[in-house]
């Protein structure tokens, strides 16, 4: 909650100017470690060889403070093959890195205020993951060691390569959030330092009244995948193994206990976040709130801290006054001491979705992200964003369209504000 900082002009410049900019620190893709001694996890896909793919990593590794910055993880180098006719849009996480970088990129000369990077996700590891999850659930999926249920619950077939693609779905969540985390410690620190600074000289002039005050860089980070809301501690449904969201908040909290200190998920998937609404049961530093259609749950519906249901077929008119009210009341209530966001994007609430069930049109797609931008930027808090669902019938175009609109319209609002 501390953006607003007040600096002296007489402050030394050249202190300034050395402060404002940090040396980032990027999580690596590496092997996953094990839980037990016994038995290895090691990546199947080791290094990844960006040159001779068409993706091109672009990580910063100076951050300049004042700027807005916009970290975006992606994982469709963990491309699984799935059995013809399988009802998960695999390679849309690739489609839509696609469109996401090439829009971007275009687009980075004529915004050069905010500093944006596409990096691969890292593999989460069990350190992390246990946070959340059951060892055992953990030890069991790393090993293949599932009951048939088990793998028709989640509905993707086990393979070393799809453990991968999991670990790294919570990976880049977590390396998302921990880059806003670190940036923000060092808007902190550099708040604390000036403050120090000013004091000083505020006590040497006798004088404390020419006082700018100027405002750090909007914060958001992206991971071009994750959102699996479905998974529990133990158990895993509906195409999610592990949450990544809860994952990630659990390791910012533990890694970051100075920068945050209570997280909000905003999750506007079209179906529950019923898997993050129990994970989060009775820890009030985490609030859950879930907006979806009141007929489409893959299992028992789940108690968030705000669970607000649509029927089917909503369209625009009730969709948006309803997101309008609770984000309202959001805001004037809990937004006010979070000092994180999640923000779960899944994009099947659109009218062209196989599975969703509710009638929201492109336009009101945008809409529904822009309201979800000024809630951050008016809170201040750092905010990560993530895919959820969205599943294309016979033609792709819409949902694609949608999934990555979400992340190009997040670097254009951060260029417009
Ligand atoms: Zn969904």
């Amino acid at each position: 909650m501390m953006t607003m900082l007040l600096f002296k002009r007489t402050s030394s410049f050249a202190n300034y100017a050395q402060r404002r900019a940090f040396q980032r620190t990027t999580a690596t893709r590496s092997i996953s470690t094990t839980i037990t001694a016994a038995s290895t996890c090691r990546s199947t896909a080791g290094p990844i060889d960006t040159e001779t793919s068409d993706i091109k990593e672009t990580t910063a590794n100076t951050i300049d403070l004042f700027r807005p910055f916009f970290p975006i993880y992606y994982n469709d180098v963990y491309e699984v093959p799935l059995p013809p006719n399988h009802r998960f849009p695999m390679e849309k996480y690739r489609k839509v890195r696609e469109r996401v970088q090439h829009a971007i990129q275009t687009q980075m000369s004529k915004h050069e205020k905010v500093q944006c990077d596409f990096t691969v996700s890292p593999l989460v590891t069990v350190e992390d993951l246990i946070t959340t999850h059951c060892p055992n659930y953990v030890q069991r999926y790393l090993d293949g060691n599932q009951t048939k249920e088990e793998v028709r619950n989640v509905g993707f077939p086990w393979s070393t390569k799809s453990v991968d693609r999991s670990l790294s779905s919570t990976g880049g969540t977590v390396a998302a959030a921990t880059s806003l985390c670190q940036v923000r410690r060092e808007q902190n620190s550099f708040l604390l330092n000036s403050r120090n600074e000013d004091l000083h000289l505020n006590h040497e002039n006798g004088d404390g009244n020419e006082m700018d005050e100027c405002e750090f860089g909007q914060l958001f980070s992206a991971h071009l995948a994750g959102g699996t809301h479905h998974a529990f501690r133990d158990r895993g449904e509906g195409f999610c193994v592990f949450s990544d969201i809860a994952v990630a908040a659990n390791v910012i909290l533990r890694d970051y206990p100075d920068v945050v200190k209570n997280i909000l998920i905003i999750d506007l998937d079209v179906h529950q976040g019923n898997g993050n609404a129990v994970l989060f049961q009775g820890r009030e530093e985490v609030i859950t709130f879930s907006m979806h259609c009141n007929a489409n749950y893959f299992s028992d519906k789940q108690d968030s801290d705000l669970d607000i249901e649509l029927p089917p077929g909503t369209t625009d008119e009730t969709y948006m006054s309803t997101l309008h009210h609770w984000l309202n009341r959001v805001r004037k209530g809990d937004a006010g001491k979070v000092d994180f966001i999640f923000f779960q994007a899944g994009v099947d609430i659109l009218e062209d979705d196989r599975l969703g069930r509710m009638s929201i049109s492109s336009k009101g797609i945008a809409r529904r992200n822009e309201m979800v931008f000024e809630l951050a930027k008016d809170v201040k808090v750092p905010m990560c964003i993530t895919m959820g669902g969205g599943y294309p019938k016979k033609d792709w175009e819409p949902i694609l369209k949608a999934h990555a609109h979400v992340y190009i319209q997040a670097f254009e609002y951060m260029a417009n504000h």
